[in-house]
């Protein structure tokens, strides 16, 4: 039986670590040649290349901060280069700074929006450009290209003590629907991924201690944190022709978590 990404290129930002490297995996292993982007660490980007090579699949590291135009257009040049062309992206970089709001600095506010908001948008016009260049490869999909922007709870939760987190990923929502508007028409797919809590090292103070896992346990109907596979797995389906006709969604992978916990046992 065909892969379901088999043929197709998929690029994966921030694909060293975490989630991103549970989707490098996870679409490597269903044909898709990856790019690992890493922007700071070359020796987690060669271990998660080395996985998926010792699978049995195709990929390559490319360094690039997100927020930064040039390093954007010389990923995709090399991109283009050693692979022709790029059929998934998955906006998936990110990062937090913490703070109380009235404490916030403009630094720590800025450095959020442009990896978390701004990557993302540059990001995705390079893949969007050459989607519309190339047009759909029947042999390959029935899309022009899809785009899968790492989301989060958040973009509907409110979060104190990270508004500037929470704003860009309330922003990623309004720019995930008005490219899926403005492209569905060009056969381009364009969703999001909502994860809960997932077992990453953005948020290991949640799980590092019993104490400190079983609290977050109380946010959480299914009573697990979630796994970088988890979000590989949807990732796949998203990115497949098995959802040909999902545009312009949040899918949440949060373990029940935006089903108001607070009220399982009668509020
Ligand atoms: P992580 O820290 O393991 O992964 C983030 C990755 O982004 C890292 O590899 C980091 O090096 C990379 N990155 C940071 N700045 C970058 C830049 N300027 N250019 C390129 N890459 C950069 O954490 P994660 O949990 O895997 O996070 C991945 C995505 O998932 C993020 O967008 C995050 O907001 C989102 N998310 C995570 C959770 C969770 O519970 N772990 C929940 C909701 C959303």
């Amino acid at each position: 039986m065909k892969r379901k990404l088999e043929g197709q290129v998929a690029l994966v930002t921030g694909a060293s670590s975490g989630i991103g490297a549970g989707v490098a995996k996870a679409m490597a292993a269903e044909g898709a040649t990856v790019v690992i982007n890493y922007s700071s660490s070359p020796e987690k980007a060669e271990k998660v290349l080395n996985e998926i090579q010792r699978a049995g699949g195709t990929a390559l590291t490319i360094k690039a901060d997100v927020s930064n135009e040039k390093e954007v257009l010389a990923m995709y040049e090399e991109t283009f280069k050693q692979f022709g062309t790029v059929d998934i992206l998955v906006n998936n970089a990110g990062l937090q700074k913490d703070n109380k709001f009235h404490e916030m600095s403009l630094d720590e506010w800025n450095r959020v929006i442009a990896i978390n908001l701004t990557g993302q948008f540059l990001c995705a016009r390079e893949a969007i450009k050459e989607f519309l260049r190339r047009g759909v490869v029947p042999s390959k999909s029935k899309a022009a290209g899809k785009i899968i922007c790492m989301s989060s709870v958040h973009e509907v939760i409110p979060w104190a003590g990270h508004a500037n987190y929470a704003a860009s990923k309330g922003g990623v929502m309004m720019l995930m629907k008005s490219m899926a508007q403005e492209y569905a028409p060009m056969k381009i797919r364009v969703n999001s991924i909502g994860p809960g809590a997932i077992r990453t090292p953005i948020n290991h103070a949640a799980w590092q201690t019993p104490e400190s896992y079983n609290q977050l346990l109380k946010l959480i109907p299914q009573k697990r944190i979630g796994e970088a596979e988890d979000i590989g797995g949807a990732a796949v389906w998203l990115a497949s022709d098995d959802a040909d006709y999902v545009n312009g969604i949040t899918l949440f992978v949060d373990g029940g978590m935006l089903l108001y916990p607070g009220f399982e046992d009668n509020g």
